[in-house]
């Protein structure tokens, strides 16, 4: 299938997936992933009317970047994949959001080098809401703590949290178990409007709980 055919489909799954939840059709955003994939299918996208693109590695993504360089004005670039403190720089630098930070040092290296001329850096925070050890992110309960302290940083703009889910039949109570733990971040007073949960297998999962961003690559691009 071409790429805007394939965006089309995952489009008209997401605004399907809102109504079923009694959402508004345009309440969840498309993150495209186009990580492993060429610029030019990042190209192809643009062209067919996707405008926010997630990559997973610092570098592969910053290549892309400068590769799209004429198109940078138009596009938001996010970094979705684990973000060492030795890699922030060019990150602050480049991108438009992270939404892997799980530790202090990582948001303040960020803020410190995010440049003055450019808008905050969007941040979500990473959460490990399966619990596996092997995976990224912050347990539910540290989540607070860090929240307003990067909150409170200068050059980020906190806008919630992002998590992958594991898949099976808990799925669904680790996607409500991040919505609830957004809703009581909001409730402490802090302005997040970012619920970055789902991908290609479980956005209508991850929709139904409440998230307002999903993550889409292979159902879009193809197999990796
Ligand atoms: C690869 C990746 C995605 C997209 O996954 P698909 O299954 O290809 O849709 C989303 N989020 C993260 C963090 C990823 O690493």
């Amino acid at each position: 299938m071409a790429i805007s055919d394939s965006l089309q489909v995952t489009k008209t799954r997401i605004a399907a997936a809102c109504v079923a939840a009694g959402r508004a059709p345009d309440a969840v955003r498309l993150l495209v992933v186009s990580k492993t994939f060429p610029a030019a299918a990042v190209r192809e996208a643009f062209e067919a009317g996707a405008r926010a693109f997630g990559e997973n590695y610092v570098q592969e993504g910053l290549a892309k970047i400068e590769a799209l360089g004429e198109l940078r004005r138009e596009l938001d670039w996010h970094l979705i994949g684990p973000l060492q403190s030795n890699k922030t720089r060019p990150v602050a630098e480049q991108f438009d959001w992270v939404h892997s930070v799980d530790r202090l040092k990582v948001a303040q290296r960020l803020s410190e080098q995010r440049p003055p001329q450019l808008p905050p850096l969007n941040i979500c925070l990473q959460i490990n809401i399966s619990g596996e050890t092997s995976k990224s992110g912050l347990l539910p309960a540290e989540v607070a703590t860090l929240a307003h302290q990067v909150a409170a940083l200068p050059r980020l703009a906190l806008r919630g949290l992002m998590a992958v889910p594991e898949p099976g039949p808990g799925a669904l109570a680790q996607h409500q178990a991040m919505a609830a733990l957004f809703a009581a971040l909001q409730a402490e007073g802090l302005a997040l409007d970012t619920l970055s949960l789902g991908m290609s297998a479980d956005l209508e999962d991850a929709i139904r709980a409440g998230s307002t961003m999903v993550r889409v690559g292979s159902a879009i691009f193809g197999a990796r």
